[in-house]
């Protein structure tokens, strides 16, 4: 069997389908994972990497003494496993091969995913021929030809890759445990430095210093306006900015009429075709398009893996002379540009443009397959009509332009205008995303008068440098060789994601700006771009044999280790700068009560609040969703009616939740409560909030005279609130807790959300415990929950529910258990059974039972069953075994069971005393049956 290894299961698929023209076709499905056969030919699909380097186990403990982050610089690596099906289902297949093809992408990323893939084949396969195909297109051409000319594994391509995947681990682990550490941090707050992210994440600090840092300045603009032929033309001076209020008004008031022309200058231009799509000038391009980095390069990829575009990921910007040119242009006219197509070939320019760029990888980013907009949907037929004009403009002519430059004369000032005419469109007919625009001038002729009609004097600003946008950092790392086309994108989303820089253009965030100016400050080897520079050549030269990894590796070590001589003589001094600048974060504003700072705390175990600097003096607070609900952080947006800034709880994969101005939240969600007390009105409700009382608990928790002065009420009426807001909490403390039972047993399902139940059993009256206890099965299924689990639901809800009640009665924890083991559970039972039904039944002992039958009784208010004297007892157990064929072991029995005497038995149910006593039920009949004739004779 022939293996093809690709690198993803859906380029496993296209190459099974375009190699296997005609034959049949076959899908398996083995433990989720896919494989297409052919033929003798089987392709599957890895994930991307299906194995990670992590470090040997022990280094996990991030507070480990002997483990210490520097440790883990010269820590030694291991590979784990990540898609365990697919490494399993592929060495299955390997064992079975009598040939492996590895036909993963072709770059060091790809080379590298391949070799990891040789190294499983081999370590179940040690003879198989194992061989690379190399392809920058998934179409039927290139694969064909790739096929047929298979070539052996770059090793020092993937040792390259290797080199960074170790170089990246042993950076980004290292610095960001001993700078989270440093600064006590963790879990979710942990503060990440990488060896590409840090000097990327510099550059975006250092852009916003400039722009604080910058000065406008102040200057002046002189300018008029005339016409000619109905047409308005403006004319500015040709000083340009003056910098000199007064120079400027003396330009303007010698302005005269007439004005004259004084030259006219005619020239043409030529405006060259733009060069082919590399990785960045795309990303550039897609940007104007409204994608960003990251998108343009996910729909990119798409359309690659499905053969409309080749391989994104290149530095090329010279189409190789291997490119079949005029193949694709044959191919592209079954696209929706076919007019676009046929004028490019009509007017094909001899030679296509370059670029400054020539790689032998990858061709530059072109069109290698016609699609449509119902195939691709709009986005990527939005990329791919980018990547197609582009191809075709590459092979357009250059466009011509006609140049004027208008000289004017008024009153000694000169003054100019320019315009420019499209002459000759070339690739602008099939390229309309460029931004040259036309400017027609109407003819002058040197010597002509015309009318000024105004003069105007502008005031104006310098601007300060524009912060980065994507495309133009993307733009920027690449000159600096700041990672590589395929990570770029990848890092700005990383410090998106970390909340190191937010919007577009991106700026940092306190936090992202601390930890550079900290790690500048005292290890600047780790922001400055020279150091990964460094790295990025290194792996250059081990792609050309000119160095091995280990070397690099080791180099990249002793780098690290310097870095750490200065962070480890600075730790202290890091730690509390990072704290103390980043504690500002969670500030939210004035504390209403006080006049403290309101901030966001977080606690170890999940807990987090709102709470004021002056605690203990100030108690105010706000409490917020446990942290596995979205970890609490502070927005921009700020109330208007309380000056707080807004909170947000966000969760990794999942949407934030946005919580709004607490202050708000908090009244909101205390309205209802608050208005439930008996003797809270509108009025009162506002005078508490004017209070700033805001809580039940915080009612209930007042005393009678300081409420009543505080709010200037009556001491009766205070008193009266303080009683209410007590019997308040207590009755929401009881719905939480009937809240709470219901979340531990209902299974999440999708599509049911718990507040709806809430509210549907709400809506029914029940929001305890006790009224659950006591409610019908058709209730829980009104609100969705289903049979099944509504009898569930119900049964524990007694128990539970009347567990609280026997407690509150006085029945000690340890017996409780054994009485509701024993099916005891409602308090009636206590007083309905005999105490020796009890007693026998849970085993413990009759005294105790009493005791406890007592209590109940006595809460329930009702009679305690009669205690039997021993001489009573004894005339009983005579009486029964008066009884023919019952002996003295069946007394007992009966005794116990509650049944003392013959007139009980004679009166009791036989299949309950049957059940308390486990006696054939036709014995206690015949029993019965016997003392009912003694009973003629002898009147019971
Ligand atoms: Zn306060
Ligand atoms: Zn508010």
């Amino acid at each position: 069997m022939h293996l093809i290894v690709a690198e993803k299961n859906i380029s496993a698929r296209r190459i099974a389908e375009i190699l296997s023209e005609g034959k049949k076709l076959t899908e398996h499905r083995d433990a989720g994972v896919s494989t297409y056969s052919f033929g003798d030919i089987t392709t599957v699909g890895l994930r991307g990497h299906v194995v990670e380097i992590d470090f040997e186990p022990g280094y996990q403990n991030w507070r480990s003494e002997e483990y210490t982050p520097r440790s883990l610089i010269d820590a030694r690596t291991i590979k784990v496993p990540t898609e365990k099906r697919i490494v399993s289902l592929l060495q299955k297949l390997a064992r079975k091969a009598d040939r492996v093809t590895i036909a993963t992408d072709f770059d060091t990323e790809g080379e590298l995913i391949g070799k990891e893939a040789f190294e499983l084949v081999r370590a179940v396969n040690a003879k198989v021929l194992i061989d690379r195909a190399r392809f920058s297109a998934i179409t039927k051409q290139e694969l064909q030809h790739a096929f047929a000319n298979t070539t052996e594994l770059d090793f020092a391509l993937a040792a390259a890759g290797e080199a960074r995947q170790s170089i990246d681990l042993m950076w980004g682990a290292s610095l960001t445990r001993f700078i989270s550490l440093a600064a006590r941090r963790g879990g979710q707050n942990i503060l990440s430095v990488g060896r590409v992210q840090s000097p990327t994440l510099g550059m975006i600090v250092d852009r916003e210093k400039e722009i604080e840092a910058f000065v406008p300045e102040t200057y002046w603009q002189v300018a008029l306006e005339t016409g000619k032929s109905g047409e308005q033309i403006e004319a500015r001076h040709t000083h340009g900015r003056f910098h000199n209020k007064a120079e400027a008004e003396g330009a303007r008031d010698r302005t005269r009429d007439p004005l004259l022309v004084t030259e006219v200058k005619e020239g043409t231009k030529q405006d060259r075709a733009p060069s082919p799509f590399d990785t960045t000038t795309y990303i550039v391009a897609a940007a104007r398009l409204g994608l960003s980095a990251a998108n343009a390069m996910r729909i990119a990829e798409d359309l690659y893996m499905n053969g409309f575009i080749s391989y994104p990921r290149t530095d090329n910007t010279v189409y190789p002379p291997s490119l079949d040119i005029d193949g694709i242009l044959k191919t592209l006219r079954g696209s929706p540009f076919r007019k676009d197509v046929e004028w490019t070939i009509a007017n094909r320019r001899p030679l296509p443009t370059r670029g400054k760029k020539s790689s032998t990888d990858h061709p530059p980013i072109h069109p290698t397959g016609a699609g449509t907009r119902e195939q691709l949907g709009d986005d990527a037929f939005k990329v791919y009509e980018l990547v197609l004009r582009r191809f075709l403009a590459t092979l357009a002519p250059d466009a011509q332009w006609k140049t004027l430059k208008i000289l004017f004369g008024a009153g000694g000032e000169e003054y100019t205008t320019t315009g420019g005419q499209l002459t000759e469109p070339g690739w602008h007919t099939v390229y309309p995303f460029s931004e040259a625009k036309e400017v027609i001038l109407p003819v002058f002729v040197t010597g002509e008068k015309l009318p000024i009609k105004k003069v105007t004097l502008d005031e104006k600003e310098t601007q300060p440098p524009a912060r980065y946008t994507q495309s133009k950092l993307i733009q920027r790392m690449e000159e600096l060789g700041l990672g590589t086309k395929s990570t770029r994108h990848e890092v700005i989303a990383k410090l998106v994601s970390r909340k190191y820089v937010e919007g577009n253009p991106l700026r940092p965030t306190l936090v992202g700006r601390v930890v550079t100016e900290s790690l500048e400050q005292h290890a600047d080897a780790v922001t400055r771009p020279d150091m990964t520079q460094t790295i990025e050549a290194h792996m250059q030269q081990i792609k050309e044999k000119t160095r091995t990894r280990e070397d690099v590796i080791r180099e990249s070590r002793e780098m690290l280790h310097a870095a750490f001589d200065q962070l480890e003589a600075n730790e202290q001094v890091i730690g509390d700068d990072i704290r103390n600048r980043t504690a500002e974060e969670m500030n939210l504003g004035k504390c209403p009560v006080c006049g403290g700072m309101l901030a966001i705390k977080h606690l170890r175990g999940n807990t987090q609040f709102i709470g004021c600097s002056r605690y203990p003096e100030c108690t105010f607070n706000i409490g917020l969703p446990m942290a596995q609900w979205g970890f609490a952080v502070r927005t921009d947006d700020i109330c208007d009616k309380h000056h707080l800034n807004f909170v947000r709880l966000v969760r990794k994969g999942a949407r934030p939740w946005d919580i709004g101005c607490p202050l708000c939240h908090h009244i909101s969600s205390n309205r209802e409560s608050l208005a439930e007390m008996p003797s809270m009105t509108p009025a009162l409700a506002d005078t508490l909030l004017a209070s700033h009382i805001y809580t039940v608990a915080e009612l209930a928790r007042s005393t009678p005279e300081g409420l009543a002065k505080r709010l200037c009420l009556p001491a009766a009426d205070a008193a009266r609130l303080v009683t209410e807001a007590g019997t308040m909490l207590e009755k929401l403390r009881r719905r939480s807790e009937c809240r709470k039972f219901l979340r531990d047993r209902l299974i999440p399902r999708k599509g049911r959300s718990y507040a709806k139940i809430m509210e549907a059993l709400k809506g029914q009256g029940i929001t305890e415990l006790a009224a659950l206890a006591h409610a019908e099965p058709g209730a829980l299924k009104n609100a969705g929950i289903g049979d099944a689990e509504a009898g569930q639901v119900l049964a524990d809800a007694k128990t539970v529910y009347y567990g609280q009640v026997l407690r509150e009665m006085g029945i000690p924890a340890v017996s409780l258990k054994k009485y509701l083991a024993a099916g005891f559970i409602t308090p009636d039972t206590f007083c309905d059974l005999k105490p020796e039904t009890l007693s026998e039944r849970t085993g413990m002992s009759l005294g105790t039972v009493q005791k406890h039958v007592a209590l109940v009784c006595k809460a329930l208010n009702k009679p305690a069953p009669a205690k039997v004297s021993k001489v009573q007892s004894e005339k009983g157990r005579k009486e029964l075994l008066t009884i023919k064929g019952l002996g003295e072991q069946t007394a007992e029995k009966l005794i116990l069971a509650g049944i003392p005497d013959r007139k009980s038995l004679l009166a009791a149910d036989p299949a309950a005393v049957a059940a308390a006593t486990g006696i054939a039920v036709q014995k206690i009949r015949d029993y019965q049956s016997v003392l009912r004739k003694k009973k003629e004779i002898i009147q019971l």
